[in-house]
This record gives structure tokens, sequence and C-alpha cells, in this order.
């Protein structure tokens, strides 16, 4: 059998990222990105190899942006697609695994919307349109959430009174899940420790952040709940915040509810305690520059961060080893160094040289002689989910 082709779609309001993945290459053949999907602007750029090229396509909503970079895909599959992998943000507790997309599937993301009204309808559009472009394709939905319903309901309950979780499915779900699953997956081949006796800490820090603790391949618990507000400082989103702030800033300022989920969600994080930026690159040279707003962001971040890690560690039996990946957790040897030094009970120790070498997708074990593993993993969600799609194809 020859090596086998998976498209990889992750379908956003007004975007689709996507991937071709060959099970034999490293890298991807293709990939790309469709942008301000449904406007007059609407655009496709795309990198076959080492080539990249961009596409006007005005007014193209996501099918008929699908329709255009379905030959290209084609053409890089050698005409040879084996499946289709989509990116779905909730699944709920329908879900505890990908599956093969049939009308029930269908029916349960469309079910789960409520729990994500700006993510499922928009992953449900990428995949009703590419259902009618391939229809002869096997096509799974990949769940962010997935991987989190193995947390016990120690872990996943609110103390709220019991019918709004048996009744409106309030709980804590998390999300990340493909990437917390594959970069304790590739930590556990790294180090050569077996999936199913290994326990992790792993730190997705991108623009959403989140921690999870991983006990022999399952997740066991994590730091977003019910939304991905939870939790972490993120670029833009405030995490933990006491939950009275709503009742406050309503009766001090009178901001309705959408006001302040918008300066929640969109205004607050990095981006609000910094009043500069979302992007932590930009912090860090502010931050060097001696910028107050910077400097602060960047404490705020790492502390809040370590005492997340801190309390994952209660769900792990033993510790093999701490993971950071995702754009900051990659890059930043700055934040991981910070961030070790508030955990000072763990006895973590750096090895400067490999901490200042793991960037720019460069991976490995960073710790110093004597201190537990720490471990930075490039993280590859594209690559799980067409891992995800294939598997269920051999079944
Ligand atoms: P997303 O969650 O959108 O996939 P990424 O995983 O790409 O985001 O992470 C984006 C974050 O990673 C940004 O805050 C960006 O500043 C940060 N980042 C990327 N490269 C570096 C770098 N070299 N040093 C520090 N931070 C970086």
């Amino acid at each position: 059998m020859s090596a086998r082709n998976i498209l990889v779609i992750n379908c956003g309001s007004s975007s689709i990222k996507f991937a071709l993945v060959n099970e034999a290459q490293a890298t991807f053949p293709l990939q790309g990105l469709a942008e301000r999907v449904g406007t007059p602007e609407a655009v496709l750029h795309w990198q076959l190899g080492d080539t990249k090229q961009s596409l006007n396509i005005p007014g193209a909503d996501h099918r008929a942006a699908l329709e255009r970079l379905l030959p290209v895909a084609q053409e890089a599959a050698g005409g040879k697609l084996d499946g289709i992998g989509h990116r779905v943000v909730h699944g709920g507790e329908h879900f505890t695994g990908s599956t093969l997309i049939d009308e029930a599937v269908l029916k349960a993301i469309r079910d789960s919307a409520q729990l994500a009204p700006l993510h499922n309808p928009a992953n449900l559009v990428g995949i009703d349109a590419a259902m009618a472009l391939f229809p002869g394709l096997p096509q799974v939905s990949v769940f962010d959430t997935a991987f989190h319903q193995t947390m016990p309901e120690h872990a996943f309950r609110y103390a709220v009174p019991e019918f709004l979780y048996k009744e409106h499915s309030v709980r804590r779900y998390g999300f990340h899940g493909t990437s917390h699953n594959f970069v304790s997956k590739r930590a556990a081949e790294m180090t050569e420790l077996p999936v199913d006796d290994s326990c992790w800490l792993t730190a997705h820090l991108g623009n959403g952040c989140s921690t999870c603790a991983i006990v022999n391949g399952e997740s066991r618990d994590t730091s977003m709940g019910l939304t991905p507000l939870e939790g972490l400082v993120m670029g833009t989103r405030s995490g933990d915040v006491d939950p009275n702030l709503h009742s406050y800033l309503n009766r001090t300022l009178g901001w309705s509810l959408e006001q302040i989920d918008r300066m929640l969600n969109h205004d607050s994080g990095l981006k609000g305690l910094s009043g500069l930026s979302n992007d932590l690159r930009t912090l860090q040279e502010a931050r060097v520059a001696g910028h107050a707003g910077a400097t602060l962001a960047f404490e705020v971040f790492c502390y809040r961060l370590a005492k997340s890690l801190a309390s994952m560690a209660c769900a792990l039996p033993k510790l093999d080893g701490l993971i950071f990946t995702g754009g900051i957790g990659e890059n930043s040897m700055a934040v991981r160094t910070r961030t070790l030094e508030h955990l000072k009970l763990f006895n973590f120790k750096l090895d400067e040289e490999a901490n200042a070498r793991c960037t720019r997708g460069v991976g490995g074990e960073i710790q110093a002689a004597g201190s537990p593993r720490v471990l930075v993993v490039p993280t590859n969600e594209e690559r799980q989910i067409a891992l995800d799609t294939l598997a269920l194809l051999d079944a």
C-alpha cells in the first residue's frame, strides 16, 4: 500500500486553515490558509513544497474556497486523497474520541453548538462543504474536548447545583486536547518511556493557553473549563477571574453581559495587562527596553502558569516530565525560565544552553543534571488529526 494522504481542515468563522499530511513524510506537501472568507477581500494562500502562492477569491464562502482548494490538494496528493480530518472545537460529553462523520455525528455536533457558539457552527460549515465536494471520501471529526473526557468527576464538576450539570451540561470540558495528546505521546517517544506508564504536565502556550495533567496517556485534569476562557492568562483572554466580577462591573459601570464577555475574551490577558500587545514577542522586546506594562504582563503570565502547573500536579501519582509547547512554549526561553523559578518545591533546574537551543521547531530536554525532566516539544495538531483519521480508516 502506498503512503496515504489526509487533508486536514480547520474551519473558523472567516478562515480555513488546511494541510495535506502524508503518512510517510515528516513535512506537509501542502499547507495554507483561506482568509476573510465570505467577504470581497477573500484570499487563498498556500505553500506547495517550497513554492508560495496566493489567489484572490472575492466573495467566496467556505464552500467556494474549498472548491478552489480541491484541485490544489488533489495535485499535491498525486491524485490520491484518502480521507479528510476536520478539527471540531466542542464535542460535549458525547464524543470521547475522534469519529467517522455520518448523519448522527453531524446532529450531535450541531447539538453541542450551544457550548461553542462561535466555533462549532463554523466547523460544521466546513464539514458540510467538504462532504458535498468529496462525497466518496471518508471524513472524520477530531474534537478539542475529546481527550479530556477521561477526567474524573471530581476534576470536571463545578461546585454549583447539580441540575446545572445534569440538565444544562455545565461542567469543565477542557480544550487543546489534540495538542496535549500529541506532545505527551512525543515526549514518551523522546524519553523512551511507555505511554501507558508515564506521567506528564503539559503547558500549551499559544494565543490560547492551557495546562494538562496526563497519566498513562489519559488526561486527568486541565486548566480550561466550560469554555476556553478559564485558567491561564492568554493573548487576549483573562483566564481565571473572580466569578463575581460580572455582577461588580454591571453594578458599578452598568456594563452588559456582552460588554463583559468582550472585555474578558478580547481585551484582557497579555494585551489588557500590558496595554501594548497580545503578542509575546512584542512584549519581550518592550520588557527588555523597560516598558512597565510589558514587564507586568510577562510576570503575571509566568506566575499564573506556575500556579496552574503546581495545581495540576495534584492529579499525578509521579512526574516523568514537564512539557512546553505552542508558539510561546516552543520559543520563549524567558517564559520557561521564569515559570520554573516559581516552582522551587519541584526542584526544576534548567540547562541554559539547551533552553536557548530549543526554539523555532527544535525540541528536546532542557533540564540540568539532578532536575526532573523538562521538555520542549513542538506540537503538530494537523499531524495528530491525520493520525486519528488514519486510525479510523484502518478500523
Ligand atoms: P495559536 O494559538 O494562534 O496557534 P501560536 O501557537 O502560533 O498561536 O502562538 C502564538 C504566540 O507565540 C504569540 O504570543 C507569539 O508572540 C508567540 N511566539 C512565537 N514565536 C515566538 C518567539 N520566537 N519568541 C517568543 N514568543 C513567540
